[in-house]
């Protein structure tokens, strides 16, 4: 096995593969400087292998789903809807005399953020919601998180837009496999460190591997109408790495992801690049809520080619858990040499050694390509 060298936990995620550097490379900044349309091209393939990536997009719906039972101490994760009721933000509006009733939490945030009077108040909020996230831990037993982090691959990447710090807890412990994809969280989060001297992110509580002092928490980006996505290095970066991936994304997926209309900005950066990416017209896109059809389809239409789409109740009905590290071939399979794979779904396990073990045959192929140009052994059904 090519990694068993390197089998020790590390506590720190410090490689560039993981958590890229703050500077957008070359062939990012030329492209995210021009404007030109592309022409229509096939996705990334050699052989049958698929190098175009997969993005996943994390809402608060997919932290939801990933703790069902509440987290390793039984608290619940919220949704924007009942995030006032589960963090008891209640309390600290009623305190000030600020009428909470019928609003929800975006609009009345929004509010108390344009009004001076009212900053106190915010920061109080923001305290809340920091300190509640932070203390959010992991359940022992395998979560949709860790299947969804070992069914991609080092070219895809996981967008999380959740402040909470369980993606970043799965993939801690999950970190042996070593041939994990790439994470960006686009509003902050909890579990995520910073040193601004050396511009090195990390996991918080850890240190900078230059200056080896503590890394320290990074911003969260708390809901405005008009949120600034650029100003801030970090969040800039976070968001450049996920544009740069999506105009080259051959599979996107929309997990938990509720309010696209909501964050005007935030879906203008997205269709702007996704509107550029020359495979669009092949890709694919699939969202995973338990909301009714036809309302995800509103709300994602702009994005659609044709019928390209699927949307599924949940995790364990999406294309990912049917076909894990190997989505982008079994779709290119499926569609464009009409030669569909067999499910090769994840098995259900009671122990993250046993979903290991399940993707050793997979990791074994992905080292044999890389080595030797082997293609996948599914190349035929
Ligand atoms: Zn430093």
């Amino acid at each position: 096995m090519e990694q068993a060298a390197i089998l020790v936990f590390s506590t720190r995620l410090t490689s560039a593969e993981v958590w890229g550097g703050l500077t957008p490379d070359d062939d990012t900044r030329r492209f995210l400087n021009t404007q030109e349309a592309r022409m229509p091209t096939l996705p990334m393939l050699d052989k049958n292998v698929n190098n175009s990536p997969h993005v996943v997009l994390l809402g608060a719906g997919a932290s939801v789903a990933a703790c069902l039972q509440g987290d390793k101490n039984g608290r619940r994760l919220p949704v924007m809807d009942n995030l006032m009721e589960i963090l008891g933000l209640q309390e600290i509006l009623e305190r000030t005399g600020v009428s909470c009733e019928g609003e929800n939490f975006e609009e009345l945030y929004d509010d108390l953020v344009s009004n001076k009077e009212y900053h106190s108040i915010a920061e109080d909020i923001e305290e809340r919601i920091r300190h509640y996230f932070s203390e959010i831990e992991i359940p022992d037993e395998p979560t949709i998180y860790d299947y969804l982090i070992l069914a991609l691959r080092k070219k895809d990447l996981i967008a999380s837009f959740n402040w909470d710090p369980l993606l970043l807890q799965a993939y801690r412990r999950n970190i042996r496999i070593q041939r994990l994809p790439q994470m960006v969280f686009l509003h902050g989060n909890v579990g995520m460190g910073l040193c601004h001297k050396d511009k090195k992110i990390g996991y918080i509580n850890t240190l900078c591997e230059e200056c080896m002092r503590p890394l320290d928490s990074v911003k969260l980006l708390y809901p405005i109408k008009h949120k600034d996505y650029s100003s801030d290095l970090l969040v800039r970066d976070q968001w450049n790495r996920l544009r740069n991936h999506l105009r080259r994304g051959y599979w996107f997926t929309i997990f938990g992801y509720s309010v696209p209309l909501a964050d005007v900005d935030a879906r203008k950066l997205m269709l702007e690049v996704w509107n550029r990416n020359s495979t669009r017209e092949l890709a694919q896109i699939e969202i995973i809520d338990a909301k009714s059809g036809s309302e995800l389809k509103k709300s994602w239409d702009e994005f659609i080619v044709r019928q390209h789409y699927g949307i599924c109740g949940d995790f364990l009905g999406s294309y990912l858990y049917q076909h894990p590290r190997r989505s982008c071939e079994a779709l290119a399979a499926a569609t464009l040499m009409l030669n569909p794979w067999p499910d090769n779904r994840f098995p259900e396990v009671r122990t993250l050694s046993e979903l290991h073990n399940w993707i050793q045959p997979l990791l074994e192929e992905e080292v044999k390509y890389e080595k030797y140009k082997e293609p996948f052994r599914y190349m035929t059904s």
